[in-house]
């Protein structure tokens, strides 16, 4: 590692919180795919910052629209309206094929803000005693790293001396019906999912979950409400996640990719009868709906939404997957490869660890993270070019091959 590049990192852990144990690699540039360190070193990006930068980093014409919007009108709170903010809200309902939206800035915040329209929706529309709500969320689950969200966690590390928790939550196996069905009773206003786990480790629920779950939902009048953040706006090569499933969820929560890799945007979308439960006063966000949030994020949008845009993913994630699953379908150390249009996963044995592959692969100049500590996850940017991503993914199977096997 360059001089610089450890004057940096050691500056960093003087000077920075240490919530976070990131890759040793200190970067400086970026743009589409590829990324560059400070010694000038190029990598391939294939993490995407966990979902954002799907369209790749500093694609132009976000750049244009964040540039453009910042020299007209900037943040002015939602004291006022501003031109952008209606369009967008119009174009996000349309695709989701729902009536309201909501903008905030963070994926945590727009997880809260669907939390409290479930809350305020079971007390005043199904007529849940006060303050006897329940929310139901899944094992494994991420959501975000707020007080609330801690508490709605299975995870130690993410609640550990963090408490007391926030009452009112629930939490069952992720893909198992049964347990959904035993843990809902007339207080349930709501039950919370992410269509693939992210951070558990990208994990798919058995074919048909959720569309009975969707099912139970409404048989027992319970809000079905699904968290995209990371897997939504076509990563999984349907423009929503849900859609693989023909699903009608009643709430859908974005972030990530929503701000077009460059800017910070997230948003609740749902039907008038839930949304209509706010009133002016009860929830807000200084920097929600800002216009440059808003311009950004229409840009986002319409590329993100184009058809062919997302066929290519589905296309080119069917192949990495079948690619990944030829070539490594038989080494002693990969337990599992899964995973749907580009969000993928190859889980390896817990003796063998995924870190210190992913260190290896960064030596190799492709940049990704593990998570759960057995997985490494691949999620390129989804403009990448069937050759960029086969060479990436070439990377990655020699350095999973040529790793030593668990004794
Ligand atoms: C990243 C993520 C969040 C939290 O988003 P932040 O912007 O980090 O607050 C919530 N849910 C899922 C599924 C995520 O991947």
């Amino acid at each position: 590692m360059s001089t610089k590049s450890q004057q940096l990192i050691d500056l960093d852990l003087a000077r920075g919180a240490h919530n976070y144990r990131p890759i040793d690699v200190v970067l400086h540039r970026a743009k589409g795919i590829h990324l560059w360190d400070v010694a000038g070193r190029r990598y391939t990006d294939m993490m995407s910052a966990y979902s954002t930068a799907s369209l790749g980093h500093s694609h132009p014409k976000v750049l244009k629209a964040l540039a453009r919007q910042a020299r007209q009108l900037d943040v002015t709170s939602r004291a006022f309206y501003n031109d952008q903010l209606p369009p967008w809200l119009d174009q996000l309902t349309a695709l989701a094929g729902m009536d309201k939206a909501l903008p905030m800035n963070t994926g945590a915040e727009a997880v809260e803000t669907a939390l409290k329209l479930a809350r305020k929706w079971g007390e005043t529309v199904k007529g849940i005693p006060r303050d006897r709500v329940e929310i139901i969320g899944c094992e494994g689950n991420f959501h975000g790293r707020t007080l609330a969200l801690v508490s709605l966690s299975t995870e130690a590390q993410y609640r550990e001396n963090f408490g007391p928790y926030l009452p009112g939550f629930k939490t069952v196996a992720f893909g198992d019906i049964d347990a959904l069905a035993q843990a809902i009773t007339p207080r349930t206003a709501a039950f919370i999912v992410e269509p693939i786990q992210g951070e558990a480790g990208i994990r798919l629920p058995p074919p048909g979950y959720l569309k009975r779950a969707r099912e139970l939902c409404r048989q027992h009048r319970v809000l079905f409400v699904v968290d995209e953040i990371q897997c939504g706006l076509s990563r999984t090569g349907r423009l929503f996640c849900f859609q693989h499933n023909d699903l009608d969820p009643d709430l859908l929560i974005l972030g990530k990719a929503l701000g077009g890799g460059v800017y910070p945007v997230s948003a609740v979308v749902g039907s008038a009868e839930v949304l209509g439960v706010l009133r002016p006063g009860d929830h807000g966000s200084t920097f929600g709906g800002n216009a440059i949030a808003a311009a950004v994020s229409r840009t986002a949008l319409t590329l993100l939404s184009e058809p062919e845009f997302i066929d290519r993913v589905a296309r080119l994630g069917d192949w990495a997957l079948a690619h990944l699953k030829d070539a490594l379908g038989q080494s002693p150390i990969v337990r599992d490869i899964r995973g749907q249009g580009l969000m993928m996963g190859i889980e390896v044995a817990p003796e063998v660890g995924a870190r210190g592959l992913v260190d290896a692969l960064k030596e190799r100049g492709v940049l990704t993270k593990d998570t759960h500590e057995v997985v490494i996850r691949l999620a390129p940017p989804l403009i990448i070019r069937k050759k960029q991503l086969r060479r990436a993914l070439d990377t990655v199977i020699d350095v999973v091959l040529s790793a030593a096997p668990p004794r």
